[in-house]
This record gives structure tokens, C-alpha cells and sequence, in this order.
């Protein structure tokens, strides 16, 4: 494990008093004590040099609409003397979540006009999104689903909504794979993991399970053995994260995601292009790298969502196909994610690439490789009779 983690050490001068103390409690390694410290008020937070009496007024008014939470494993990755520390900025609450642009909306993705029952999306013909909580470790400023926070309140659906979702998916054989997802589905109770994931597993048209959880990157600690006991006995089971900086990429998110591969569980990363927080070449190309190094996957990277509340994070398209441009050719191909929008109104998907086609006519194409060189490519000869 040792040698193939860059082990990123918690900043020490940065390490006030609170933290210090968090740190050194026998609790630390428990999740549920991770749960119960969190910080979900500005006034609980370690003294930020920086954040005026003023500001800091105006952030408790921000997290009266979109609430707080932080976990003190995350918040001890991140340099507060900072402001513009990357963790930091998915975290801390900002004032402008407050400013409402004409570009943003609620539930961009119509997630909700495409539900047919409570908590399922079935947008694709053959898998479908179980949102089993809105409740999550830490609440990513960015957060797609923001307009399920329900000021604070945290959901869990209830046994008999599980079953109304397990229904449906047993009346749509054409569902061959289910996204567990939230909010974060891995702050349920064991064994109501246990209960969720044996009934979508009875389905017998239900191929594959997929867990999509922030859970390794924000609070490593929930993925522990009694956890992976359950999950293992579901499989196939794939496990999708979240690891948006390389600075998450810590011994420890690196440990829980070995222990989930152990499993038998491949771990494929989605990460989200934030403006200020990960939106270069040089970062995402050191994340994916890094993420090699631990065998995780990089799967998508996302355009973030126009959702009202986090238009201060995202980027244009083009930042996202230059990103793609100086990955391919430079990052083993492994390394190089799709760059994805999911198109407004619930369109789905769709893949963004760099163009590599110079020109093209019936019998040739000429093509830039990844250096910008130009080469051509005859199409098949076809001998006329
Ligand atoms: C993203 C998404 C999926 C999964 O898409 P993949 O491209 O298969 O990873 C499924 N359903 C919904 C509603 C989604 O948003």
C-alpha cells in the first residue's frame, strides 16, 4: 500500500487547537463519531484568519437555505489559512449560493418529471437511479441534487418506499443495472444496505448493482469491515466515487478504497470540473495519475450541472475539451476519462471530445494527433467494377 500512495499529511500549521484535539481522540477511525462531529455551523468552525464578522453573518444566512456539513477527517486535509484552499471551497458555504442566475435551476436534469415512483429515475432504457437519502457526509457546494437538502432535514426512504422502488424495477425487465445513489446511500444503516441491496439482488433481470458514494473521499471511515461483509455478498457490485483534487487522495481514502477492491469491487471516480477548485491541465492530469496509482478508475469527467445555487463553480465547455486535450497522449489512456454534459431536461449523457479530424473527404481523412502533427488516413479502396 505504502509505495504505490502519495501519502498527502494533514497541514500541520494550519492544525488550531479544535483540530488538534478531534484529531487525537480515540473516536477519529469510527464513522459514526466522524458523523456526530460535524461541523454544521459556521460558528463551529475553527477560527478562519481570513472571514470577516461581516461575511461570516452573511454565511450563516446562506446556510439558513443550503445547509452545512463537514466532517472533521475532511476538514483536516484542508490549509484554512487558505481561502481559495480547493477542499475548503467544496465545503465552506459561499455567498454567492445566494445569487439566483437566469442560467440555473432547481432540477436541471428533470430528474423529478422523470420518476416514475418515489426516489427512482429511469431516464436510460436499461438501468435506473435509486435515490435512497438526500443525506450525505458532507455537502458539496456543488451538489446537483441541492434542491433535496431539505433545509437540514435528512430522508432516508422507508422500507415500504424501498419496496414500492424494488417493485417498479421488478416490473421493467428491461433494468439490468441500478445506481444506488443520494445523497450518499452509504450513510444508511448497515443493515438497511443490507436490506436495500438483497432485494434489488433477488431481481432476477437486475445484472449489475452500482453504489455511487462520496464516502472514501469525505469519510473513509464508513468503509469498514462489517460494511464490505454486506456489500460482498451482492455482487456484482461496482462502487463509484467522487475524488474531485488531488489533495483528497490521502493514505487513508487510499486504504478504503483498497479494501473496497479487495472486495472484488471495482472503484471507477466521476469527477466534477469546479472554476477555482480543479479546472486545469495540471490538476486533473496529477489527480488521474494519482488515481492510477491507487487502481481507481477515472470514469467520467462531468461538466458541473446549472443548478441554482452553484453557478459560481462552473466552468464553460471549453475549459472541460482543453482539459481532455492535454490528458490524451500525455496520461496513459487508462488516465483519460469521457468528459460528459448531461443535457438539460433530462437528455442524458453526451460525450465531449476534442476534434481530431482536420478535414475529411469520401477517400481520405486528415487527422492532428495529440501533439498537434497532421496525418492522413486513406479510407478503403473500393475497385470499381
Ligand atoms: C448518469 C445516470 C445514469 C448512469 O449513466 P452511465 O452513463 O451508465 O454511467 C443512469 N441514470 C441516470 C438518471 C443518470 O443520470
Amino acid at each position: 500500500m505504502k509505495e504505490t500512495t502519495q501519502l498527502i499529511d494533514i497541514p500541520a500549521k494550519s492544525l488550531d487547537a479544535w483540530l488538534k484535539n478531534k484529531i487525537c481522540d480515540p473516536r477519529w477511525n469510527e464513522w459514526e463519531w466522524q458523523i456526530s462531529q460535524r461541523i454544521t455551523r459556521i460558528g463551529q468552525m475553527p477560527p478562519l484568519s481570513w472571514l470577516t464578522k461581516t461575511k461570516e453573518s452573511e454565511l450563516k444566512n446562506v446556510c439558513e437555505r443550503f445547509p452545512m456539513a463537514i466532517t472533521p477527517y475532511y476538514l483536516s486535509l484542508m490549509n484554512l489559512d487558505d481561502p481559495d484552499d480547493p477542499l475548503l471551497k467544496q465545503a465552506l458555504p459561499s455567498t454567492q449560493e445566494m445569487l439566483s442566475e437566469a442560467t440555473s435551476f432547481e432540477d436541471p436534469l428533470n430528474e423529478e418529471a422523470n420518476s416514475p415512483i418515489n426516489g427512482l429515475t429511469h431516464r436510460y432504457p436499461d438501468r435506473v437511479l435509486f435515490v435512497v437519502t438526500n443525506s450525505c457526509a458532507v455537502y458539496c457546494r456543488h451538489c446537483t441534487r441541492k434542491r433535496l437538502w431539505g433545509k437540514g432535514r435528512e430522508k432516508i426512504l422507508t422500507k415500504t418506499e424501498i419496496q414500492g422502488g424494488l417493485d417498479y424495477i421488478m416490473r421493467h425487465p428491461e433494468v439490468k443495472d441500478v445506481l444506488v445513489s443520494g445523497g450518499d446511500p452509504l450513510l444508511l444503516p448497515t443493515s438497511l444496505i443490507d436490506y436495500l441491496l438483497q432485494g434489488i439482488r433477488k431481481i432476477p433481470h437486475v445484472e449489475i448493482i452500482r453504489i455511487c458514494t462520496r464516502v472514501p473521499v469525505v469519510m473513509p471511515q464508513r468503509i469498514d469491515r462489517h460494511l464490505l461483509d454486506v456489500i460482498e455478498k451482492y455482487g456484482p457490485v461496482w462502487l463509484n466515487t467522487q475524488f474531485n483534487h488531488p489533495n483528497e487522495i490521502t493514505e487513508k481514502s487510499a486504504a478504503s478504497c483498497d479494501l473496497v477492491l479487495r472486495r472484488g469491487i471495482p472503484v471507477s471516480n466521476q469527477t466534477v470540473l469546479l472554476k477555482g477548485i480543479n479546472d486545469s491541465p495540471e490538476i486533473i492530469k496529477k489527480l488521474n495519475r494519482q488515481l492510477l496509482k491507487i487502481k481507481v478508475r477515472p470514469y467520467y469527467l462531468f461538466q458541473c450541472d446549472p443548478v441554482t445555487g452553484t453557478e459560481h463553480l462552473r466552468t464553460n465547455i471549453s475549459t472541460g475539451i482543453q482539459i481532455m486535450d492535454c490528458l490524451r497522449g500525455y496520461i496513459s489512456g487508462l488516465g483519460v476519462p469521457q468528459f460528459v454534459v448531461d443535457l438539460p431536461g433530462g437528455g442524458g449523457k453526451v460525450p465531449l471530445q476534442p476534434q481530431y479530424i482536420v478535414s475529411q473527404t469520401e477517400d481520405r481523412i486528415i487527422f492532428r494527433n495529440y501533439e498537434g502533427k497532421l496525418f492522413v488516413h486513406n479510407e478503403p479502396f473500393v475497385r470499381k467494377p
